[in-house]
């Protein structure tokens, strides 16, 4: 499998839908886990009307607690691993099909 490049995002945390950054020092508590992707408490907030309107509660895979700091949710969920892989092509499909395999989000 040829991997094209491998970033380290360190303790840098961004929310996948509205790219805004958050550090340990950051304040907001909450968000979650949406089909894979880290949701901002903010983002949460505006999406859950249409998640709902859509029937996709399903897709809601972890909830951050009210009281917990979306940083350490996001840096728990990654378990170490800050690493991003970027593949080409067919071994993205592989990368994948591999990452799920292994009972990975
Ligand atoms: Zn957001």
């Amino acid at each position: 499998m040829m991997a094209i490049e491998e970033i380290d995002f360190g303790e840098l945390v961004v929310c996948d839908f509205c790219d805004k950054h958050f550090s340990k020092d950051s304040p907001e508590t909450g968000g979650m886990l949406f089909s894979g992707h880290a949701t901002c408490p903010e983002c949460t907030e505006r999406m859950m009307p249409n998640i709902d309107r859509y029937h996709e509660r399903n897709y809601i895979q972890q909830v951050c607690p009210p009281d917990v700091k979306f940083h350490i949710f996001v840096m728990e969920l990654r378990a170490g691993n800050n690493k991003v892989t970027i593949f080409s092509g067919d071994d993205a499909k592989k990368a994948i099909d591999d990452r799920f395999n292994e009972g990975e989000i």
